[in-house]
């Protein structure tokens, strides 16, 4: 069996999830859309399921996989619906249902449904996505509070700027959001993960942390909280096969590597099907046996190849980790021009297996 694997620790998931609910607000929503950002939503709700106040996910199949699967908390739709028919689902199947802009205000107003919803209105307070115009806020939320179909209201906005400590951007989201929901007696959820870690004085009742769930940090940040993190997912896979490529040579598509002395090349199973990132260039880290090399030239699409001329006990069938315990995938995704959220949505062919220590 090709070697491939994604390692889901899903001990240190409930860690990190403590960790998130100490460092803001009384509940947290585990955000777990994009199938638990890579780690599989079932797995990971399940797992947190003792603990969490809630879950969030992008749309009504991700809640319904989840309902299927037994989880019986409370669980919003981010974007709430996208079409008027998967009102009655979303009243099935008891969610929570963010209402973004006037035609689903207009649609749920105009629903028959057989229970009322719990609704979360949101507001655009600087993301310029979804969400309405503090201009229109009240109002919307004023209709909420008239319509037979809503059953409860959660206010929300959302932060574009969190990670950024130099930045008062989200200090002015938060207080226009402030300002607008003055006399709106309803609960609040405004931070996401940047805002849990680098903005603590901001508080709500519910905050929605994601991607700090699954040990990366947002912000780069040297304080206690973000160190103590710990990864969930470990990729990895094993050296297939090694050669000695003298100097001169190159190594891989399009001689990106080229050799400037005699080079012990490992070439390891896993590639850009698997999701890592074809973008990550020679120097990239990875470890081998336990010890750090670096990536020597283009990744392809079922292999890539890495420096083995320090690492004499590696060869044939040694360990290699893309990122996880040794390998930040922070790092990793600095590396090859993106985030780590990217990296872990993208996983994908490898075997998964789950731990819980
Ligand atoms: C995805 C998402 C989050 C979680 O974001 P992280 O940066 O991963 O913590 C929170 N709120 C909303 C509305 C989202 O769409």
């Amino acid at each position: 069996m090709r070697p491939a694997r994604a390692l889901i620790n899903l001990q240190a998931l409930r860690h990190n999830y403590q960790l998130a609910r100490q460092l803001c607000a009384d509940k947290a929503l585990a955000v777990v859309k994009a199938d638990a950002y890579g780690h599989g939503a079932v797995a990971c709700a399940h797992a947190l399921h003792d603990m969490a106040d809630g879950f969030a996910v992008s749309c009504l199949e991700e809640a319904v996989e989840l309902r299927a699967a037994g989880i019986s908390l409370p669980i919003v739709l981010l974007e709430g619906f996208f079409a008027a028919q998967e009102l009655p689902q979303i009243v099935k199947h008891n969610l929570w249902c963010v209402i973004h802009a006037q035609w689903q205000l207009d649609a749920l107003e105009q629903a028959v449904l057989a229970q009322p919803l719990h609704i979360w209105l949101k507001m655009d307070s600087g993301m310029h996505r979804v969400g309405f115009f503090p201009h229109e806020y009240a109002a919307a939320w004023q209709r909420l509070q008239a319509s037979t179909n809503v059953a409860a209201v959660v206010l929300m906005t959302h932060f574009s700027r969190a990670d950024e400590l130099d930045s008062i951007y989200t200090q002015e989201q938060f207080e226009l959001f402030t300002q607008t929901t003055a006399g709106l007696s309803a609960p609040i959820s405004v931070s996401n993960s940047p805002a849990v870690l680098a903005w603590p004085q901001i508080r709500s009742d519910w905050s929605r942390p994601g991607i700090i769930l699954y040990g990366s940090q947002p912000v780069a940040m040297s304080d206690t909280a973000a160190q103590r993190l710990q990864p969930v997912m470990t990729l990895q896979s094993k050296i297939i096969a090694v050669r000695e490529v003298p100097a001169g040579e190159a190594v891989g598509y399009g001689a990106q590597f080229v050799a400037s002395a005699p080079v012990r090349v490992g070439i390891v199973a896993i590639g850009y099907a698997d999701g890592y990132p074809r973008h990550a260039p020679t120097g990239t880290p990875v470890a081998v046996a336990g010890c750090r090399t670096q990536l020597l030239g283009r990744v392809s699409m079922d292999m890539l190849a890495v420096d083995l001329t320090d690492i004499a006990h590696a060869d044939v069938g040694s360990e290699v980790e893309l990122w996880g315990e040794t390998i930040s995938i922070d790092e990793v995704a600095a590396c090859a021009g993106t985030i780590s959220y990217e990296l872990l949505c993208n996983v994908k062919r490898v075997v998964y297996e789950y731990s819980t220590n």
